[in-house]
């Protein structure tokens, strides 16, 4: 195949007067005359002018929007407006055509739950450019800070023989069929006949997974699809999403809080270093979105400001004791505004919580620390007072819970003992209590939900939208 030049290296100049070829999908193509040409390369188009009146009026019809084309000619400093560059085509070759009688996508805005519908034109519009390719900025953002400190990239399995991790429902992974399913003595289903002679699940978190690997290498991330059968239908969960969960050996609550914090600082700025055209482009996007909000609804600050703020700013720590005494004497709580009133220590934050922290009072990231053990899951470690855990949640405006993370209990017997108060076989977990058997040590780790932080990067409002294929209750196209 000849040579093709992407359109985002013809753009940043360079090539005047050379003869390139050129490939990409039409956006437009106006007055017979300008193509404006997409490869996916940048958010912006190549301007081609076709020299109508030599052209073979057959082809010419058949330049419609979203047709695959090939062109060569020759870059020249453009006249019009918009651009610094243009093509004026040699040759132009159809590659797919397009037709327009039932192509699906007209010259106008459409709606994100509309194109979550089309996949593969969703990816065409300039909305999913930008975020996917803030998604790929962000995800070699954090190997690369990963690697820097010199953590080993662990991947744990996505098959899962545990199912004691408690972070979530699960799903199911099993080869037996349906209507004939063979049975114990007792009735219950035979797993010995399944596929791996157990049951078995996909997983909920790698971190039991990671734990072990931390305990040999000191430090560790996982960065894998996680899976939660939970049916919950908001615009921050989905049933198929990305974590990020380091694990580091040696570490206590206090490190793993400033590891937090160093990862989600050091993948923003680089996003706002290295995506300025797509951020550009989501800001504005934002904006409008905003203008449709009643006033006092509406943010003040820009999606670029935001990310600034957060990159610039100390996120606020304070611990989950301090935070209910705030919450108590808040004005919502008070006036009888939050749908679950705050009344005692002891009581689960809700998302209405979080968000009054974080954008009301403290107006900037939060982690709480030290939260009640009854409201926190069994492998973590157990403070002095023997009423709440090391366990610290970051907060995010307008996105809520974005890292959730702990010091372990590297302690058997303590472990255990919270085994048994939470009713958890211990013979299922004899694999990860051997950690503890045999050189445990101090440790810590989070989960970072990776679509969380897309979500807060690319100012995006639904979860769906930044995740190519999207799972969630009632929906597994694709
Ligand atoms: P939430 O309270 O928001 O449901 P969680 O307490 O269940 O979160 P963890 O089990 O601590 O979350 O998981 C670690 C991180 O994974 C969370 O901080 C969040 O960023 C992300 N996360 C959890 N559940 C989902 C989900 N269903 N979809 C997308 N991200 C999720
Ligand atoms: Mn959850």
């Amino acid at each position: 195949m000849a040579k093709r030049t992407k359109i985002k290296d013809i753009l940043k100049g360079g090539f005047e007067g050379q003869e390139v070829t050129v490939k990409g999908w039409v956006k437009t193509f106006r007055n017979n005359q300008f193509i404006a040409l997409n490869d996916g390369s940048s958010m912006s188009n190549l301007q081609i002018v076709v020299d109508f009146e030599n052209e073979d009026p057959s082809k010419l019809k058949r330049i419609t929007t979203s047709a695959a084309i090939s062109i060569e000619g020759t870059v020249i400093a453009s006249q019009g407006k918009g651009q610094a560059f243009e093509v004026t085509a040699k040759t132009i070759e159809i590659l797919g055509d397009s037709d327009p009688e039932k192509y699906p996508l007209q010259p106008k805005k459409h709606s994100l739950e509309f194109l979550r519908e089309i996949a593969h034109l969703r990816f065409r519009t300039n909305t999913f450019n930008a975020v996917f390719k803030i998604r790929h900025h962000l995800a070699i953002a954090i190997h690369q800070f990963f690697h820097e400190k010199g953590f080993v990239y662990m991947h744990s399995p996505i098959i899962t023989g545990s199912d004691a991790e408690g972070a979530g429902e699960m799903f199911k992974v099993t080869t037996l069929p349906f209507d004939k399913t063979p049975r114990t003595e007792g009735g219950e289903v035979d797993f010995k006949k399944d596929f791996f002679g157990k049951a078995t699940n996909l997983t909920v978190s790698g971190q039991l997974e990671a734990e072990l690997a931390a305990l040999a290498f000191s430090e560790v991330y996982t960065f894998g699809p996680t899976f939660r059968a939970e049916n919950s239908n908001t615009s921050r969960h989905l049933a198929e999403f990305w974590m990020i969960e380091p694990e580091v050996a040696f570490a206590d609550i206090h490190d793993n809080m400033d590891l937090a914090e160093a990862l989600l600082k050091y993948t923003i700025s680089h996003v706002v270093e290295n995506c300025p055209e797509e951020l550009a482009f989501l800001e504005q996007r934002l904006s409008d979105e905003e203008k449709q909000k009643p006033q006092h609804e509406r943010s003040d600050m820009t999606l670029r400001d935001k990310l600034n703020f957060c990159v610039n700013n100390e996120f606020q720590r304070l611990t989950y004791t301090e935070a209910i005494e705030i919450l108590k004497n808040s004005n919502p709580n008070k006036k009888g505004k939050f749908q679950y009133p705050i009344n005692e220590w002891g009581a689960d934050l809700q998302s209405e919580h979080e968000r009054y922290l974080v954008e009301k009072h403290f107006n900037k990231p939060v982690i709480l620390t030290n939260y009640p053990k009854e409201i926190k899951a069994f492998y973590m470690r157990m403070d002095d007072d023997n009423k709440t855990v090391a366990a610290m949640d970051i907060l995010f405006p307008g996105i809520g819970e974005i890292v959730g993370g702990s010091q372990r209990e590297e302690r058997l017997d303590k472990l255990m003992a919270r085994m048994d108060e939470m009713h958890i076989p211990h013979h299922e977990l004899e694999w990860f209590l051997d950690t503890r058997r045999f050189g445990t040590c101090p440790h810590a780790g989070f989960g970072l939900g990776f679509e969380r932080l897309v979500l807060f990067v690319t100012g995006m409002t639904n979860i769906r939208d930044v995740i190519p294929f999207p799972r969630y209750p009632g929906s597994a196209e694709f």
